[in-house]
């Protein structure tokens, strides 16, 4: 930080991050006659949607369950948007609200300062200087890039899936993905469809469900059964539908963990794969299974049951971190080892000295939906109840 940054006041509430949790808070504030202003380290909104996802992306999830607060889906829209329907109603939706972020502005530092009151928010050359900061810098703000033995000695070429578009590059290939989530699997699914030779690591136990059970949505179906049954009843439910529509994952080299699919991605946050096609062509053999990696070699890798594998290109579907703890100097609201609030939902979204969260619930949209509508009413009753907005007399 230079030692004598620009100084800019603000009057609302600051934003970080002008993904689908930041547009969604603003809308909810703007509603409610207040006005944010969004910091957006990008050149665009919803940079992860736009720039780091791959062609065939689909919403996961079904369209009722990814809305924004305040204004629905074109009624036209699939039950699984695409990734452009989601980035076109995205702008709609910023242009909507006239929701405008400051692009480019990477924010490096935040730090409430107790002898004014007010946060101190650092990007680039200045400081901004506020009463409320919201953090909506997403759950998946950094790609992890595991550390194995000898990867920057392998020959060929190593990506994460953040980088991955479609399969017109590995064509003719032999590919290593490694990573099983819904990502991997469905990178895996793509490059097949390419005719690309490619295996998928699996390291760990992992549950994966059909994407739709008898026509309705896994996930719907979960949300409607766990308002009648516990998570352990709709838990086993979910599983015996399983075995029926895919058969036994086990026997294709995908084991289950001892713990239900719901009850685990509440405890751990580990989401269930929603099967989108991949397990047939794991059945059919057409994608491989392979165990964990060992080490890389010059031309491929070593397996953790000792074989060996060339491959031309290693996609590393590892998934991807918060980026809090690195620009967010505050100890009791985030945990710094993993970028979560501490607080699990659905008391999440506030912390102490007017910061909040919105976005970190685990809950995909959904989420992010709620934790907008509370933020913006808990900061509509000091805005609305403020005798006076004057700046912090020491500035
Ligand atoms: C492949 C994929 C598919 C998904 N599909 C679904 C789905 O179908 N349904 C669903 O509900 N959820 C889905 N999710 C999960 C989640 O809803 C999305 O990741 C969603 O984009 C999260 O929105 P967000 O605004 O919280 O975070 P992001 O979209 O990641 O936005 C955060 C923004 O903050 C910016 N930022 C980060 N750090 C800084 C900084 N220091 N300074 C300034 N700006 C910063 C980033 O550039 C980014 O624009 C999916 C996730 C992935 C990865």
């Amino acid at each position: 930080m230079k030692s004598n940054p620009k100084q800019v006041w603000v009057p609302g509430p600051i934003i970080v991050g002008a993904g689908p949790s930041g547009l969604a808070t603003a809308a909810c504030l703007k509603e409610k006659g207040i006005p944010p202003l969004i910091l957006e380290k990008e050149n665009c909104i919803a940079s992860s949607w736009k720039l780091r996802t791959y062609d065939r992306l689909k919403l996961h999830l079904p369209k009722q369950f990814c809305e924004l607060p305040l204004m629905p889906f074109p009624p036209a829209f699939p039950t699984y948007p695409t990734k452009q329907q989601f980035i076109g109603y995205l702008e709609a939706y910023a242009e909507h609200f006239s929701v405008k972020p400051l692009f480019g502005m990477k924010v490096r530092c935040a730090e409430y300062d107790p002898s004014i009151g007010f946060w101190r928010v650092e990007a680039n050359d200045l400081e901004f200087i506020c009463r409320w900061l919201i953090v909506a810098t997403g759950e998946n703000a950094e790609a992890i890039l595991p550390k194995i033995t000898g990867i920057s000695q392998f020959q060929g070429q190593v990506l994460h899936t953040s980088f991955y578009k479609n399969g017109d590059d590995f064509k003719g290939k032999k590919v290593l993905v490694v990573g099983c989530g819904n990502s991997g699997m469905e990178v895996c699914l793509d490059l097949c469809n390419n005719g690309v030779q490619v295996s998928m690591v699996v390291r760990d136990k992992l549950h994966i469900l059909p994407r739709e059970i008898l026509g309705i949505s896994t996930f719907g179906l979960s949300m409607r059964l766990l308002k009648w049954f516990p998570m352990k009843l709709v838990d086993e439910f979910l599983l015996l539908c399983s075995w029926l529509i895919l058969g036994d994952t086990k026997k294709y080299g995908l084991a289950r963990p001892k713990m239900g699919p719901l009850q685990l991605k509440i405890t751990t946050g580990k989401t269930p794969v929603l099967d989108v096609g991949t397990f047939s062509k794991i059945k059919s053999g057409q994608i491989k299974v392979v165990p964990g990696i060992d080490r890389f070699a010059d031309n491929g890798v070593e397996f953790v049951d000792g074989k060996r594998e060339d491959y031309d290109a290693v996609i590393l579907a590892t998934g991807y971190r918060s980026n809090v703890p690195s620009w967010l100097k505050e100890e009791e609201f985030f945990d710094e080892k993993d970028g979560f609030p501490r607080k699990p939902f659905p008391n999440s979204w506030r912390g102490k000295n007017q910061v909040y969260a919105t976005g970190f619930t685990r809950r995909g949209l959904l989420g992010s939906s709620m934790d907008a509508h509370r933020v913006a009413e808990d900061i509509a009753c000091q805005w609305n109840s403020r005798t006076e907005q004057h700046l912090p007399l020491e500035l």
